[in-house]
């Protein structure tokens, strides 16, 4: 089992697809409230060991712990009632709707209808309740993100900027504990960004955990506190920013690139 404050842990994980072994192996653990970046060359296996976390994909071999309970090979609603979310690309039908119906449908998305039919009470003055506290809280997502004068938008029409915003108040709206966020950034103007990676720092200071994987050297650099190096499928190193500037084997790594 997982120790108290390490809300993530990757054991021996392998994930092979036919003849090609796209994770081999691959170790770590993810600190409560820390932001941790997940780096590596491009065909790493940094996507796939997302996907074996958040259950898109079934692990060949390995366990994932999520705190104290195993949770490899669970469906992704399971993983995400649990509270462990990634964010995910609007997908197209989702663009004819409008951003605040996006956030609102988010939960029943990403935790399955049954998980929100549960919780929902039968009196229709409950229901009418809930369908109140969830615009609201959809509402604050959107202020929070600063996408509230673009909710009556289609999504569609939102630029990239805007959609990332716009993935990361859906994963939020799930009350998760852990967010996984595969390159959040890709396609972000730099206003944006840092907006985002400064809503990303808010969270993680009121104790949300993020495991992060960003193409851009510098943001990973510059706002992770830990940071995993993946190559050809396993661990290569771990440590600070400086630890990974630093290594001999990271570096070689990156030129074969
Ligand atoms: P990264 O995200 O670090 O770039 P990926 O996890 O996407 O790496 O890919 C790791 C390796 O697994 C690559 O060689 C990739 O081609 C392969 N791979 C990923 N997904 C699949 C899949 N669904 N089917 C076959 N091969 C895959
Ligand atoms: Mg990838």
């Amino acid at each position: 089992t997982t120790p108290p404050g390490l809300p993530l842990r990757v054991d021996g994980l392998v994930k092979k697809f036919g003849g090609v072994t796209a994770v081999d192996g691959a170790t770590f653990e993810v600190e409560e409230g820390s932001l941790t970046g997940l780096i590596g060359p491009n065909g790493a296996g940094k996507s796939t060991t997302f996907n074996c976390i958040t259950g898109v994909h079934e692990p060949t071999a390995g366990h994932i712990y999520f705190k104290d309970e195993e949770i490899t090979g669970l469906d992704p609603y399971q993983i995400a009632r649990k509270g462990l979310v990634r964010t995910f690309q609007i997908a197209r039908e989702l663009g004819e709707m409008t951003v605040l119906e996006n956030v609102m449908l988010a939960p029943k998305n990403q935790l399955g209808e049954s998980a929100i039919r549960s919780v929902t009470p039968w009196l229709r003055g409950a229901v009418v309740e809930e369908e109140r506290a969830l615009r609201e809280r959809a509402w604050e997502m959107l202020e929070f993100f600063e996408i509230d004068h673009v909710a009556t938008e289609h999504a569609e029409n939102l630029s990239g900027g805007q959609r990332k915003l716009l993935e990361m108040a859906r994963a939020l709206m799930t009350d998760p504990e852990v967010v996984l966020l595969d390159e959040p950034l890709a396609g972000v103007n730099p206003t944006l960004e840092e907006k985002l990676l400064e809503r990303i720092h808010e969270l993680r200071e009121d104790g949300y955990t993020f495991l992060l994987v960003e193409h851009d050297m510098d943001v990973i650099m510059n706002n992770c506190g830990h940071i995993i190096v993946m190559h050809q499928g396993s661990v290569l190193a771990e440590g600070t920013a400086e630890d990974i500037r630093n290594n001999e084997q990271v570096i070689e790594a990156y030129l074969g690139e």
